[in-house]
This record gives C-alpha cells, sequence and structure tokens, in this order.
C-alpha cells in the first residue's frame, strides 16, 4: 500500500513520581500512562520523491523540522535507507484534535504513527520492540504512545512494563484554550523546588523500582479497581505548577466538587482530568464544570479508556 491512515491516541497519567535525577541531566520517574480517546488522525503517503512533508493547519504546530512527526520520518530514513531508496520519501498530513502542549503527548503520539506507518509502508517488518528502541531516540513518552493501554513506565519514561487493559472508566479533560505549559519548565520549576529529595545512588533507586512495581496503583489496576484508581491517583508536578497557575488548583476543586472518582493533573499539565464509572456520569461532570467556571477559554472534553496507542482508521 502507498498510503495509511493511522489515528494516534493522547494519553493521560494516572500516577506520576520524580525520584531523582539522572547523569544524563533527564529525570528519574514513575509513572503510569494510560491511553485515551481523544486521537490524531495521520494520513501517511509515498512522496513519490525522495521528500519528507507535514502538512498541518493547527497554528501551533510546525511543518518543519522541528515537528516530532517529521523527526521521526527522518530517523526512518537515516536507520532504513535502502527501504529509503526504494520507496522514497513520505507525505505526513496531521488533522490535530489533541491539544497541543497539554501534557497529552500529542506530538510524541504523531512521531508514534509515523514510526509504525512508516513500517507498513515500507514493508520493514519491525516487531514492537524494534519500534520503541526506535521511538525511545526521539523521546520519552513515544515508546508507550507505540504501545498504548495501560503502562508502568519508569526510568526516563521509556522502560515500560504492560498492565491490564482498563476499559471500564471514562474521562472528562478540562483545559484552557490559551494555557499551555512546556515540559521543560515544569521539570526545570520541579527541579529548583525539590531536587534536595531526590533519589540519587544506585541502591535506594533499586529499591524505589521495586516499591514501584507493587505500588498500590499497580495492585488496583489488575482487578479494575475504579474507586481505588481514582483516590490514587497522583501527579508530583502539581506541587510545582499549581502556585504559578492557581487556576489549576480551582479547576481541580471544581472536578471534586462534582464528586468523581478522583481528578489529577495530567503529565506536566495544563489539562486537568477526571474519571468516572460511566458516559453519563462523565457528560454531567463536564456540564457541572463548565457552569462552575463561566470561562469561555476553558474548553472540556468526554472520552474513554482504550487499549490500543496507534491504530490503522477506518
Ligand atoms: P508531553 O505530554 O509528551 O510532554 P505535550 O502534550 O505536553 O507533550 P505537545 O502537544 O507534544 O506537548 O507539544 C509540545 C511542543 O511540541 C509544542 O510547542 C509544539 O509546537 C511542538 N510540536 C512539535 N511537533 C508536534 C506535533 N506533531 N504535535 C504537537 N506539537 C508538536
Amino acid at each position: 500500500m502507498h498510503s495509511y491512515s493511522l489515528a494516534a491516541a493522547a494519553k493521560i497519567n494516572l500516577y506520576l513520581e520524580i525520584i531523582g535525577s539522572r547523569s544524563d541531566g533527564y529525570h528519574e520517574l514513575a509513572t503510569v500512562f494510560q491511553s485515551i480517546d481523544l486521537v490524531d488522525k495521520i494520513d501517511l503517503r509515498l512522496s513519490g520523491n525522495d521528500s519528507i512533508c507535514v502538512h498541518c493547519d493547527h497554528p501551533q504546530v510546525p511543518s518543519d523540522r522541528t515537528n516530532l512527526a517529521y523527526r521521526a520520518a527522518e530517523l526512518m530514513k537515516t536507520e532504513f535507507p535502502d527501504a529509503f531508496a526504494k520507496y522514497g520519501g513520505i507525505n505526513i498530513t496531521i488533522d490535530k484534535q489533541i491539544p497541543v502542549a497539554a501534557g497529552l503527548a500529542g506530538g510524541s503520539t504523531n512521531a508514534a504513527a509515523v514510526l509504525v506507518g512508516i513500517d507498513l509502508i515500507w514493508q520493514l517488518g519491525l516487531t514492537q520492540a524494534e519500534l520503541q528502541t526506535l521511538a525511545a531516540q526521539l523521546g520519552s513518552d513515544v515508546p508507550f504512545c507505540v504501545m498504548g493501554g495501560t503502562a508502568l513506565a519508569t526510568e526516563r519514561g521509556e522502560n515500560l512494563s504492560p498492565l491490564p487493559d482498563l476499559d471500564n472508566l471514562y474521562v472528562v479533560l478540562a483545559k484552557y484554550r490559551n494555557l499551555t505549559i512546556s515540559t521543560p519548565w515544569a521539570y526545570q520549576t520541579y527541579r529548583e523546588k525539590y531536587s534536595d529529595c531526590y533519589i540519587t545512588d544506585a541502591q535506594s533507586l533499586a529499591a524505589c523500582w521495586e516499591k514501584v512495581h507493587s505500588s498500590p496503583m499497580v495492585r488496583a489496576i489488575a482487578p479494575k479497581d475504579s474507586t481505588q484508581i481514582g483516590k490514587l491517583l497522583h501527579n508530583d508536578f502539581e506541587r510545582a505548577v499549581f502556585p504559578e497557575y492557581p487556576q489549576l488548583m480551582q479547576l481541580k476543586a471544581a472536578f471534586e466538587q462534582a464528586r468523581v472518582l478522583g481528578t489529577i493533573m495530567s503529565g506536566s499539565g495544563p489539562t486537568i482530568f477526571a474519571l468516572t464509572e460511566t458516559p453519563e456520569q462523565a457528560q454531567l461532570v463536564k456540564e457541572t464544570v463548565k457552569q462552575a467556571i463561566s470561562d469561555p477559554e476553558l474548553e472540556l472534553w468526554v472520552t474513554k479508556f482504550i487499549p490500543t496507542g496507534i491504530r490503522i482508521a477506518k
């Protein structure tokens, strides 16, 4: 086939703990990723020449080499020169539905879709593990976006342990349209405030990973215990981000008032999400929060957990 349309899922973090600092400058993390049914559509087509082109109408998404989808195609070109010589370049069209710089891995999931799509178009037959190794070169969230579903991630976020699928939860997402947060800024702010609590020695780190693998959140996922999952939602970034953006704390309080299973910021923010057990409850929570905070800049979405990251679109 000369073209593929792929659906690239956003992620939320059900749990995110910043554990320490690494010698490569990144942070040691423990996080539980969850794919949600908020997707960008990525169309990939052989360009008929040796160019890589990205088209995206969204004003905040670059169409040049800085687009993560472009970088994914360039990586495939470098890694598989024979396939590139045989098939040529790729045109990539991104229909952006995932809010940008929102803590939902929008760029990362686009890059993951390009890796999966080029593997199909160039008929490379890469394994999931091979795709994830390539993905890790593009960013810490990209390997999870290739895999999708529910997973515990450690180290920079690229060391993944799949967890049982959660298919029984609905999500209400809320984000102020005019508010974006840069992930590097969030890490820097966290480091300035809390680096004295970082774990640095190898022995303490190993003990920490062991604890994380049997943590209450991980144990609540296997039996799909939605009440516990809601109660155990956690994100260390809130401590760094909320003091700078008090409107996010108010948004979280509005979700709490709406009696949800739990509510938390996703990734480095600024999206706040809440969990419910049914789509009807999610719709009701959306309306309640919309009324409580009558700001026209506040956007809300109802969606659900899904077991896949990248899938071929219908
Ligand atoms: P993460 O949760 O992985 O930290 P995010 O959801 O917070 O990511 P993105 O939506 O990926 O953030 O956007 C971060 C920055 O990346 C934006 O400033 C945007 O301009 C740039 N960017 C590059 N490529 C893309 C892409 N394909 N889609 C969205 N943003 C992109």
